[in-house]
């Protein structure tokens, strides 16, 4: 590995400190549920699913939303809440014991925090695109075409995309009621669940009732772009997300170490305040087999944060935050997964495109090959020359 300064560690994943329940079960396949409750092999596929996407629920609202098609004939006239709880029934009976006592853990703590935490700025939890997104951005995902996008969207290095996304007005809203939530949490002496494995500090907005808007922010606008720029990568069937506030300065998280994101596609957008370094060092998109190897210098690169800019870019891009040296800096993630690319990862172990070190060997055997076929042609030649 190129040794930086900041590179005392390998390469770490950085995962959900706590997997909220719509993580949980990708490809999770019906038929053979311990519970009494069925489900049909074949769908009904002229049946019309209800949509789920504005519940907070433990499994993503789009697994409830399938699985309706399988319902046996006399639940699929009831009511919402019902199919709810019966497919609900269903799906937990595919969680190992484990995951099932951490499911329900998880449900408390949120619902411990939505029954008793009071929103400070009501409008953050409803989407309202107008006030949330400058008028660029909104007029280009509007268009929804790739010169549209090139249009606001700048490509420092390859892979990796920079815009102005969030209204000045929309950052204070959100650091207000992360600060508020922190101090009731504070007050109450309610201990929050960090991020991930590699924060100290920051908070989940899904855990206090963002992730209805954060769903929207995902498929409305995220994806739009996804689907053209990472379109090979999971980019085209994001499904799924976990949205966070990071912290740094004084107090706070320092910088963060080298790490790759347990996610397919990940936003990061600077909401402020103001600070000095905290620089985002890119170096180079491994799979988990070259996740240790070292970056070329082709594959360095730096990013500083400005304020409203968003950062997307492939979760399997290896980066690490540099030392916030003064002032405090706080950032939105949002890290998005497709559990298609996913699943589809999973039988491709031996190669993967989006590795620079996969691509670089498959090259390599590829000119070796070249040149021993080269090197039989000439010395056929020179046979018959002979
Ligand atoms: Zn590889």
């Amino acid at each position: 590995m190129s040794l930086h300064s900041e590179s005392t560690d390998h390469w770490r994943v950085a995962s959900p400190a706590l997997r909220g329940a719509e993580n949980a079960v990708p490809g999770c396949a019906y038929g053979g549920a311990v519970s009494s409750q069925r489900l049909r092999v074949n769908p009904i596929r002229d049946h019309v699913s209800e949509s789920y996407d504005e519940l907070e629920l433990d499994f993503s609202p789009s697994i409830f939303s399938s699985l309706e098609k399988h319902l046996p004939m006399n639940m699929l006239n009831a009511t919402r809440g019902d199919k709810l709880k019966y497919l609900r029934t269903i799906l937990l009976d595919y969680l190992p014991p484990a995951a099932r006592i951490r499911d329900q853990k998880y449900r408390e703590y949120t619902q411990m925090i939505l029954s008793n935490y009071k929103p400070l700025n009501k409008e953050l939890y409803a989407m309202n695109p107008t006030a949330f997104f400058v008028p660029a951005f909104l007029k280009a995902i509007s268009d929804n075409n790739e010169d549209s996008f090139r249009s606001i969207v700048s490509e420092p290095f390859p892979g990796i995309f920079t815009f102005e996304m969030l209204q000045p007005h929309f950052c204070e809203l959100l650091l207000s009621e992360v600060e508020s939530f922190e101090r009731w949490a504070f007050k109450t002496k309610f201990q929050i669940i960090r991020p991930n494995t590699m924060n100290k500090y920051g908070t989940v907005l899904d855990d206090f009732g963002l992730q209805t808007m954060l769903a929207k922010l995902r498929e409305n606008f995220i994806s739009p772009l996804s689907k053209v720029f990472f379109a090979e990568l999971g980019g085209s069937t994001l499904d799924a997300h976990h949205g966070f506030i990071v912290e740094y300065g004084k107090d706070r998280d320092i910088d963060l170490g080298f790490h790759v994101d347990d996610a397919d596609i990940t936003l990061n957008v600077c909401l402020g305040k103001e600070f000095c370094g905290g620089e985002l060092f890119f170096r180079g998109m491994r799979c988990d087999k070259h996740i240790n190897t070292e970056s070329i210098a082709e594959e360095i690169f730096d990013y500083s944060h400005v304020p409203g800019q968003a950062v997307l870019h492939h979760g399997r891009h290896r980066h690490g935050a540099r030392a916030t040296t003064w002032g405090h800096r706080v950032n939105l993630v949002l890290w998005c997964r497709s559990s298609a690319f996913r699943e589809l990862q999973r039988y491709k172990s031996d190669f993967s495109s989006w590795c620079n070190v996969c691509t670089r060997q498959k090259k390599e055997r590829q000119r070796k090959t070249i040149d021993i076929t080269s090197l039989d042609l000439f010395k056929w030649k020179g046979e018959a020359t002979a």
